[in-house]
């Protein structure tokens, strides 16, 4: 699991606003469904403009960049020879999801409930 995975990137992120693609990576898709039901994790659309988390972070360019390619949204790297794999956002997936502010997680441990 999982909640402690999510106080972990909580914790070093202060406040991680993260793609729903990267949620699903590092804690698991049931995990990220009992979080938003728990109401921590706040969503917003994912956009053209932002950023998207580079498997191997560091150097020019990284993290992947968010642009629009023939009505669909794709993270590209944006070192000149190319470090990580182009990645093409689905429409359903379209979303960043942040930590809700204020949220008490020292309930963490029992609130979200997910394995
Ligand atoms: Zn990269």
């Amino acid at each position: 699991m999982t909640v402690e995975r999510f106080l972990e990137l909580v914790e070093r992120h202060g406040s991680p606003a993260l793609p729903l693609a990267t949620w699903r990576a590092e804690v698991g898709e049931r995990t990220v469904q009992a979080l938003r039901r728990a109401g921590w994790l706040e969503s917003r659309p994912l956009l053209p403009g932002g950023w998207f988390p580079c498997p191997s972070p560091g150097g020019d360019g990284c993290p992947r960049r968010l642009v629009e390619l023939r009505g669909e949204i794709v993270a590209v790297c944006g070192q000149e020879i190319e470090q990580c794999a182009d990645v093409v956002i689905a429409d359903a997936d379209a979303e960043v999801l942040a930590a809700t502010p204020g949220i008490d997680l020292r309930d963490a441990g029992s609130g979200a409930g997910a394995g």
